[in-house]
């Protein structure tokens, strides 16, 4: 078989999904490879159970934490990655998160780029992920235009709420939310199960319904799902990439392209290189700075319900407001405390996988008389905060979270919050170290290759035909969710490769 391409991409997600579509209108010949399958339309996309209990959708893998003890990552393998999944909460970083900051527990470094450099990215990735928000609100939003969709109205509890956070003094903000045609026929009906579920209706703006899908049948573009990107081959000098090793049913394929883009996401793209090694790349491919795996960041998130035992919250859609206030500075400090938002709404089942041992229906009485919320601070990029892979192959997650002080300062803030807006009981909860969904900065980007793996658009100091497009660039991870920035970094290198790389493809 001839699987000789002008492009390969491995990975399907924010980065993968982004980069095929900017691409795919040039005409090279594309070969995306995915380890996972298309996630199957049916009763249990909505169904709690299955998602929480049963884990239907969840990687099977287990990792290595620390002390080499086995944990089953928050992650997911399929068409469209991890945006499968997501809450389609799409932030752009502030301003600041472009410049070094400095934190409770050290600084946070500067990107290579500043805000202005990828804004122009930015509209493309919102229109093309269908982001609903309104513009002038947030007290920490970035300068822009208007956004494409309007914001998502807030039910009424919510805008109750959002009148008393404001009596408080604070400055609630509508959730940019990346959903498709709510309230038209074929769209988005807004419903309570979003956020940790894949859609039924492909009406969440993710980047299999919205990048990946729309390629398919164009005949530049071939997709291999279930395909298992185990090693990147280099020429001879290891200065360029010449095949992808490939896993694909049940036995071990090539396929050559003079470019390889790899998006496995922060974790597994690590994992790759460092599996690529060869005599000329001892410590694994374009790790001449020793940087491949390191820097890992995550969030530091916390979820946390007011519980009112006379107050049903009749909200199905929860998703739609933000407290921005201590982003850039807490109440009682000069440093940055992060982001507060509100959250789908928990079902007992959820809750129950907390504690197995309380009966079902209390949690739903429970859950049926909280409001939900997501408390998320930055972590900060440390050498040892690390991904290795152990000789039998598996991946190891070495994690010591950092700016700890920032992320209780905050819950307790939103303690507080919560108090004043009457509610008797605060619960929280943290899937702590285990919590990959935010993974980012394990291939850093920057412009010295001694203290960055890739250049600012993206491109391997040391092999270079390399690309990286996936949350490992992060050099630092702010506190807004990573989804957006992922894809307008995406479509950012992509025109690059067009304008550089690609000229000489007919
Ligand atoms: C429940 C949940 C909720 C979230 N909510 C939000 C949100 O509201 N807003 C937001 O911005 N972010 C959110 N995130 C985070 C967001 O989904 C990720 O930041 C984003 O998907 C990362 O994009 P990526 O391209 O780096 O990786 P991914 O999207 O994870 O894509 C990586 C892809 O590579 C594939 N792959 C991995 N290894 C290989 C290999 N060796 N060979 C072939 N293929 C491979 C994977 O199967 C996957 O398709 C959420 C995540 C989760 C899990
Ligand atoms: S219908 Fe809308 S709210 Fe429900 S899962 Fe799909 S995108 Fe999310």
């Amino acid at each position: 078989m001839n699987n000789a391409y002008d492009v390969i991409i491995i990975g399907t997600g924010a980065g993968g999904g982004t980069i095929a579509h900017a691409l795919a209108p040039t005409g090279a010949r594309i070969l995306i490879l995915e380890r996972g399958d298309f996630i199957p339309r049916e009763p249990a996309n909505w169904d709690p159970e299955a998602v929480w209990k049963h884990l239907r959708y969840r990687t099977s893998e287990r990792w290595l934490n620390n002390d080499g003890l086995e944990f089953v990552p928050y992650t997911h393998y399929c068409v469209g990655g991890n945006t499968k999944f997501w809450g389609g909460v799409l932030y752009r970083l502030r301003r600041e998160d472009f410049k070094e900051i400095e934190h409770f527990d050290g600084i946070s470094p500067a990107w290579p780029i500043d805000y202005d450099a990828l804004a122009p990215y930015y509209e493309r990735a919102e229109l093309l992920y269908e982001v609903h928000g309104e513009s002038g609100v947030d007290p920490t939003e970035p300068p822009r235009g208007p956004f494409p969709y309007p914001s998502i109205s807030h039910s009424d509890e919510i805008a109750t709420t959002v009148e008393r956070l404001q009596e408080q003094g604070l400055h609630p903000s509508p959730l940019p939310l990346g959903l498709r045609n709510p309230g038209e026929p074929d769209g988005c009906i807004l419903c309570n199960t979003c956020n940790s579920f894949p859609c039924q209706r492909h009406a969440k703006s993710e980047a299999d319904s919205c990048c990946v899908r729309p390629l398919l049948g164009r005949k530049n573009i071939t997709l291999w799902t279930n395909a298992f990107a185990q090693r990147v081959l280099t020429s001879s000098d290891g200065r360029k990439c010449e095949a992808v090793e490939v896993q694909r049913n049940g036995e071990v394929v090539r396929a050559t392209a003079p470019l390889v883009i790899v998006s496995c996401g922060a974790v597994n793209s690590a994992a790759l290189l460092l599996r690529s090694a060869t005599d000329r790349h001892s410590d694994g491919l374009a790790n001449s700075s020793g940087l491949v795996g390191a820097r890992y960041m995550a969030h530091l998130s916390t979820m946390m319900q007011g519980f009112h035992p006379f107050r049903k919250n009749h909200t199905v859609f929860q998703k739609t407001v933000a407290i921005n206030d201590f982003y850039l500075r807490g109440p009682n400090t000069d440093y940055p405390l992060g982001q507060i938002q509100s959250q789908g709404r928990t079902h007992g089942v959820m809750a129950q996988t907390v504690a197995p041992w309380i009966p079902l229906w209390a949690y739903n009485a429970w859950v049926a008389r909280g409001v939900d919320w997501l408390v998320m601070t930055e972590d900060l990029p440390r050498t040892d905060n690390r991904v290795t892979v152990e000789r039998n192959g598996r991946l190891r997650l070495h994690y010591h979270p950092n700016n700890l002080i920032a992320h209780s300062s905050l819950v307790e803030e939103m303690r507080r919050i919560l108090r004043r807006l009457g509610f008797w009981k605060i619960m929280t909860y943290s899937h702590q170290d285990k919590n990959t969904t935010h993974q980012c900065g394990t291939l850093c980007f920057g412009t010295d290759p001694a203290k960055s793996v890739l250049d600012p658009y993206c491109r391997a100091h040391d092999v270079e035909n390399l690309f990286v497009v996936d949350a490992s660039f992060f050099p630092s991870s702010a506190a807004v969710n990573p989804g957006l920035t992922i894809a307008a970094q995406a479509l950012r290198v992509a025109d690059h490769i067009i304008e550089t790389d690609l000229r000489s493809t007919p």
